[in-house]
């Protein structure tokens, strides 16, 4: 109701002067009813109209797609004064007034709900129009409403409207709409009249009818198909349905002195303080969607309608001052008079979200905590990746499209092995390295590529992971790939691509386009400086880094990481061809019990001493935490049978046995379920020589580094535990090859053991693992995977994109945490570790520590950091201020 309006009301009136709601009543009146009750509220003129709530659409909806019983009533109420406010009669002969019936959710679906505009005309009323205004303008309206009316509310295909006015428009000879009579309009509108009858259809004639019919089919929008899968595309899960809004209709084609036009209070691109936007003269807004006329810059309005523009420059800068934000408005000008359709906050580009939110601090518009939350992580990404120069501009080369795994734009000529990405790099080609899925054999190839590109695999598969650790672009899950590593052709649709031609791929958009497409830099601007200092001074998480290598840990830091809280030392073993020989050898070594495995031993914890001397060095103090040897051992050899072959003859030589031997060893090394076999921990205990061999090569690389005088703390983290045994059993191990390291030296070095959550159990028994563990780390991934039962590397495709469509999942639970379930057991571990041991320090380095969402979650249950990839880290530093800002 209009006068007294609770919030139980289901009707809010809005005009210049007087309006029911305010701009915080989104989630009730919808983004544009509230904004318009604002409007008003600010005394803009704006055409006066009402909204129906949100809550009426999920009534409407509970009881079988019906208008609850005495809705009408209420909106004939408001509608009255409506009226009384343009001075002219709904359903009157003489002085009609027309409506609009639009949608308007809390959050901006656009276009993907239904409208029909000039409700209230007929037969007899459009005489009266004519004769009020005149004929051609009365017929165009009708013949827009019935057009509009019979495809929205009556589901008539809208392609027999079209033939009727192609048709008239050969038969005139005319180009454009617009250059239709009169006559021709009243002709046309019989037309369509014919075509409701040919579908068994009437036009109601009764204006309140239309009303209630155009309402009606408004809140049915809300769930026809292409606004179900916005919905779903946009992962927008919180609204409870669509507001309507009931508006007078105000005409930007009433005349020369009319048009009507769109426009941003400050440049969406750059972030520039200019007015952006068009307009036409003349003109209705569908003209302008339709491209039926080029519209004109808005500044030559300056010189066509000075007063207009004027009172338009004051209206919208006085929104954005209101609003605290950049504007995006719609406007029309009725016979000299403007009208303000629509205001809302407008979508930018990153560069401009940084721009407009710095401008906005220094205008003093807003504090720097709401500028901190104007910026999206997804802007932030925007800003670090190479971008595309012009996405546009190649759309038709547009191959595929599989999962946006790892953001950016990458360049280079196809190959489908990781030994060609090695050798084509050494000779200054740059590669897309395109696997059917790829494995921990294939790093140094992904490594050597521009951007990884495979047909199989989740958001975080193997490939998934590695390429955002490294902020490589990468594709991941296209389907529709057809790939042939034997015959190095890749096949999408009736393309085959061999080995050699240039691809270019769209990590952020997942496209796989054909050619070389230009690429930008991504510009670390000074802006993107000054507000990371707002963001740092806001924070509570600290930010760590998921780093292997000193080059990543570096381009950590530059990112502002501060320390590593995930060095995954298998990823170390990868780099060259001859650690790879190494760790196969000692492997057979070790499942052979050959005495040679000291020697592999040796070999290895020699490059590990060196890596990590490596990171040390350039992490200059900062904690740096280690995990042991994580994934089963065959992961680290080859799959295919020739080339398992030529290993086992290979190392059978080396260690001086039969190569049948080897490779009977080899094979055994094959589990079924091997995500939940020989690994973590469980490596270390069964083959507590590989835990010994890191443990001194960590302590020795440390030793040697604070003897330089850089300051060293290690955190030492043993994997997968999830029975308190096990973690004894591997902190007694590394504590006494540690001692062994550090007992005779001088110089000391204070290290930490602490444990990866990773297992249902060990969540639950954390209390138990606080006894012993220094910090816990929590893995997330396979937290996720143990605890939902479900596979990292293949449900994507198998089932999770099933999932999400249907609702059964609202978001992949490997992308942003499962917080009531997996989330559950992190709150239980947190509560269970801190009782043991209150100053425990806890974070997560699975993939979760760079997903906004989820650090959100993190941040509320007082966890101490997350730790992400090197190209996260900024959106971790903004996404943990937003979360304490919200908080
Ligand atoms: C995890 O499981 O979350 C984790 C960080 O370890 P990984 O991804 O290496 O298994
Ligand atoms: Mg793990």
């Amino acid at each position: 109701m209009t006068a007294d309006n609770t919030n139980s009301s289901r009707v809010f009136l809005f005009m210049k002067g007087k309006s029911d709601g305010n701009k915080k009543m989104k989630q009730l009146l919808g983004g544009k009813g509230a904004n318009l009750c604002e409007m008003g509220r600010c005394g803009v003129n704006i055409p006066p109209g009402l909204t129906i709530t949100t809550d009426v659409c999920q009534e409407f909806y509970k009881v079988g797609c019906n208008l609850p019983p005495g809705l009408m009533d209420e909106v004939r109420d408001a509608l009255s004064e409506v009226e009384n406010n343009m001075g002219k009669k709904f359903g009157d002969k003489s002085n009609p007034l027309l409506v609009s019936v639009r949608s308007g959710a809390a959050i901006s679906m656009p276009g993907m709900m239904d409208t029909v505009l000039n409700v209230g005309l007929n037969d007899k009323i459009v005489v009266g129009l004519s004769e009020l205004v005149n004929e051609r303008f009365a017929f165009d309206c009708y013949r827009r409403l019935l057009q509009m009316f019979g495809d929205v509310v009556l589901g008539i295909d809208h392609e027999l409207f079209e033939h009727e006015i192609t048709s008239i428009k050969k038969r005139t000879g005319v180009k454009f709409d617009v250059e239709l009579t009169s006559k021709d309009l009243k002709e046309l509108v019989n037309a369509y009249k014919e075509v409701y009858a040919k579908n068994g259809k009437e036009f109601p004639q009764d204006p309140w009818e239309q009303l209630r019919m155009g309402i009606d089919a408004v809140f049915r929008s809300w769930n026809i198909p292409r606004a179900v899968k916005y919905r779903e595309l946009n992962k927008i899960t919180s609204l409870k349905g669509t507001a309507v809004n009931v508006q007078a209709m105000v005409y930007g084609n009433y005349n020369d002195n009319s048009g009507t036009g769109v426009l941003f209070t400050r440049n969406p691109a750059n972030g520039e303080n200019e007015l952006f936007g068009e307009f036409l003269i003349n003109a209705q807004g569908e003209d302008v969607v339709a491209g039926i006329r080029t519209p004109m810059p808005i500044s030559l309005m300056k010189n066509s309608m000075p007063l207009i523009y004027e009172e338009l420059y004051n209206t919208v800068k006085m929104l954005e001052t209101h609003m605290k934000d950049m504007q995006d408005t719609e406007f029309t000008i009725q016979d000299g008079r403007l009208f303000m359709l629509q205001t809302r906050n407008g979508k930018r580009t990153g560069n401009a979200a940084l721009r407009i939110a710095i401008d906005l601090v220094n205008e003093g518009l807003v504090t720097k905590d709401e500028a901190i939350l104007m910026v999206e992580p997804r802007h932030l990404d925007q800003l670090l990746h190479p971008m595309f120069e012009n996405e546009k501009a190649y759309q038709k080369d547009v191959l595929a499209k599989g999962l946006a795994a790892s953001p950016g734009a990458a360049v280079g000529r196809l190959v489908f092995d990781a030994d060609t990405a090695e050798s084509w790099k050494a000779r200054g080609e740059n590669v897309i390295l395109c696997r059917q899925e790829t494995s921990p054999e294939d790093v140094g190839g992904m490594h050597a590529a521009e951007g990884i590109l495979t047909s199989r695999g989740g958001m975080t598969s193997h490939a998934a992971v590695v390429a955002r650790g490294w902020g490589r672009p990468c594709v991941c899950g296209c389907e529709q790939l057809l790939v042939d590593v034997k015959e190095k052709t890749l096949k999408i649709g009736d393309v085959i691509l061999r080995e050699g031609d240039w691809v270019s791929i769209n990590g952020t958009t997942g496209e796989v386009i054909s050619g070389q497409k230009p690429v930008k830099k991504p510009s670390l601007t000074g802006d993107l400086g000054t507000f990371m200092e707002w963001v740092d001074a806001r924070r509570k998480l600290k930010v760590l880094t998921n780093a292997d290598t000193p080059e990543d840990a570096l381009v950590a830091i530059s990112n502002g990481a501060e320390g590593i809280g995930l060095c995954r030392t298998e990823h170390m073993f990868f780099s060259t061809p001859q650690r790879i020989a190494a760790v196969r050898r000692m492997i057979a070594a070790v499942e052979l019990e050959s005495p040679a495995v000291k020697e592999a031993l040796d070999e290895l914890r020699e490059y590990q001493r060196q890596d990590f001397e490596g990171i040390f060095r350039v992490m200059k103090g900062k904690s740096v935490t280690i995990r042991l040897l994580d994934p089963p051992l065959h992961e680290f050899l080859p799959h295919e049978g020739i080339a398992l072959q030529k290993l086992c003859n290979q190392i059978a030589t080396e260690l001086k046995v039969s190569a049948d031997d080897v490779q009977k060893r080899l094979l055994g090394l094959n589990e079924s379920n091997p995500m939940m076999g020989l690994r973590g921990c469980r490596l270390g205990i069964v083959h507590p020589e590989i835990t010994v061999m890191q443990t001194k090569a960590i302590l020795q690389a440390a030793l040697n580094v604070e003897k330089e005088g850089i300051h060293v703390h290690p955190h030492i983290m043993i994997p997968l535990v999830g029975i308190e045994d096990e973690l004894l059993n591997q902190e007694q191990l590394v504590r006494s090859a540690a001692n062994e390291i550090l007992e005779n030296s001088e110089t000391k070095v204070e290290y930490q053991v602490g444990t990866m959550i990773e297992v249902p159990r060990g969540a639950l028994r954390a209390g138990d693992l606080a006894k012993t563990a220094e910090f816990f780390s929590f893995g997330t991934n396979d937290l996720t995977q143990l605890s939902m039962g479900i596979s990292r590397d293949d449900a994507q495709a198998k089932f999770l994109t099933y999932y999400q469509k249907h609702g059964i999942l609202v978001s992949d639970p490997f992308d942003t945490l499962d917080t009531l379930g997996v989330g559950e057991l992190v709150r239980i571990a947190v509560e269970r570790g801190r009782k043991t041991r209150p100053d425990l320090d806890i974070g997560v380095c699975g993939e979760h520590g760079g997903d906004p969402a989820s650090i959100a979650f993190f941040n509320s249950i007082g966890l101490n950091y997350v730790s992400c990839s090197p190209l996260r880290v900024p959106i971790a530093r903004l996404a943990a201020a937003q979360a304490a800002i919200q908080n």
